[in-house]
């Protein structure tokens, strides 16, 4: 058999980064396998449908770039690939477990079903669900005779339809990473398969499809671990046992305390869980994504490659083609894996350096041209060399470089406490007469100038390289004071000495 795997969000809310690594494994694993990738969307439960986030999590696979072969964006064989969309399957499958035996019609009222719990609730009973010892005392076509179901079903009575779960069964299924699981019928409920609005539970249809579309790897989160008795249960009542997928559960991402990695608490540690900005309309909150903060996508790529899965040994950075043939759920872990933004910066910070002047160029252009900065893109690509080594993203070779795209106005008063003094004041005015002569103009030119005045003084560097420092940039710290003359140029460098010579008084 082929191997199939299939990434199957819900569009419940915007794309989660957990999802992401789904979907990244899934990626890694079909690749590796030399295999299908499906994206199908799992949206049966119209009630907690969010408009928009089909599209936002189609784009955040494709910004990662994580191709699929068959999915809604790209169609195939098993087209159409949005549940919504499939509705006839699954009324067609749920009939034929009610007439096998294996599935029931349910009448029950939700006033009748809180009864129900009640009672139990009030003789001690900690199992409260539907299932086959109290499915007994209910409305359902286990109970009614055939007559009255039939004229029930005939009259568009509101009902659903149930998986009966046989009593007293061994459930047994492998997962490829935590091992031999094992359930027992008694805590499985008679879930609900078909809904009285006639659309399937997640249940129903994530087995029908994944059988339809000859899915043979389920990779997802921890979550649908538990879920996973029922589904093998339908594999079993509908005689697909031999053609059940493996199953793999991933571990859950959690925060710096080890919880659960939710939209709350990584606000609370400044752990974005969004690919992109996401406007929550009910509380008109913008939830930052990684993009919009200016993460590059092989860094996240890489970093959440190992949230959960580490091929051994001391090698962090990885391309994708390396990760694909390196990648096994053997090296998946079972325990939750930390998110850690430090580290993430760091992977963020290496794969920016790699980019050419040209590409770091490019990336910093909007953040240029949205601050209405006039420069062209041959200059920019000059700047970008003295920025890349002192940044982590690109918008901040603006934040961080300002000074090498417009002239300082103000000046960093701490640091011009210490330097401005009288005497670097002086020596910066006896400089200014020789730069202003120096006729070829370029970083090494100015750098030998600065090095035989200050040798001819005999006074340190640091006497007259500061105030230059502050003439030319107006803070602490930075590039080479050299580096930023050659680039700023002779006039604009004799232009921003002349202006901290005439507006900064001696501190
Ligand atoms: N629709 C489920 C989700 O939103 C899919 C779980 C599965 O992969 O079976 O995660």
């Amino acid at each position: 058999m082929k191997p199939v795997l299939r990434y199957a969000p819900s569009p419940t809310g915007p794309q989660h980064i957990g999802g992401l690594r789904t979907a990244l494994y899934c990626y890694l694993l079909s690749r590796k396998l030399g295999g299908e990738l499906i994206l199908r969307i799992e949206d049966t439960d119209q009630g907690r449908f969010v408009p928009g986030a089909e599209e936002f999590i189609v784009r955040a696979l494709e910004w990662l770039g994580i191709k699929f072969t068959q999915g809604v964006h790209v169609g195939g064989p098993h087209a159409p690939y949005r549940q919504s969309e499939r509705s006839e399957f699954y009324k067609k499958y749920a009939l034929q477990l009610i007439e096998g035996g294996h599935a029931y019609y349910a009448f029950d009222t939700s006033e009748e079903l809180e009864e129900m719990r009640n009672k139990l609730e009030a003789s001690g009973m900690e199992n409260r669900g539907y299932n086959y010892v109290t499915r007994m005392s209910m409305r359902n076509s286990l109970t009614l005779p055939a007559e009255e179901v039939a004229r029930l079903v005939a009259e568009g009575t509101n009902c659903v339809v149930r998986l009966k779960v046989p009593p007293k069964m061994d459930i047994r299924f492998h997962d490829e990473i935590r091992g031999p699981q094992h359930w027992h019928s008694s805590n499985v409920d008679d879930r609900v398969l078909l809904k009285s609005d006639g659309l399937p539970t997640y249940h129903l249809a994530n087995v029908v499809d994944d059988h339809m579309m000859e899915v043979t790897h389920v990779v997802r989160g921890e979550e649908w671990l538990s879920s996973t008795p029922t589904h093998v249960l339908l594999y079993q009542a509908f005689g697909w046992i031999d053609t059940m997928p493996k199953f793999a559960h991933l571990a859950l991402l959690l925060d710096l305390e080890g919880k659960k990695l939710s939209k709350r608490n990584a606000d609370k540690y400044g752990i974005p869980v969004f690919p992109f900005n996401w406007l929550d309309h009910e509380s008109g909150n913008i939830w930052e994504g990684y993009y919009d903060l200016g993460y590059l996508p092989e860094a996240l790529l890489n970093y959440i490659a190992f949230l959960g899965w580490h091929p051994g040994g001391e090698q962090e950075i990885f391309t994708v083609e390396e990760m694909i043939d390196l990648f096994s759920l053997e090296r998946c872990h079972h325990d939750g894996a930390r998110f850690d933004m430090a580290k993430l910066k760091s992977f963020q910070e290496h794969y920016l350096r790699l980019k050419s002047d040209e590409e770091l160029a490019a990336m910093a252009r909007p953040y240029i041209a949205a601050a209405g900065i006039p420069i062209s893109d041959r200059y920019l690509q000059w700047a970008v060399p003295l920025m890349r080594e002192r940044v982590t993203f690109a918008h901040e070779i603006l934040e961080k470089g300002r000074y090498l795209f417009v002239t300082p106005k103000e000046y960093d008063m701490t640091f011009a406490a210490k330097n401005w003094k009288q005497q670097s004041i002086d020596l910066l005015t006896e400089f200014l007469p020789q730069l202003e002569a120096l006729e070829e103009w370029d970083a090494p030119q100015v750098d030998a100038l600065f090095h035989a005045f200050v040798a001819a003084k005999g006074v340190g560097m640091g006497k007259v390289m500061a105030p230059l420092r502050l003439a030319l940039t107006g803070v602490s710290g930075g590039p080479g004071c050299f580096e930023i003359a050659g680039l700023i140029g002779k006039a604009e460098t004799i232009h921003r000495i002349e202006r901290a010579l005439r507006e900064l008084p001696a501190q």
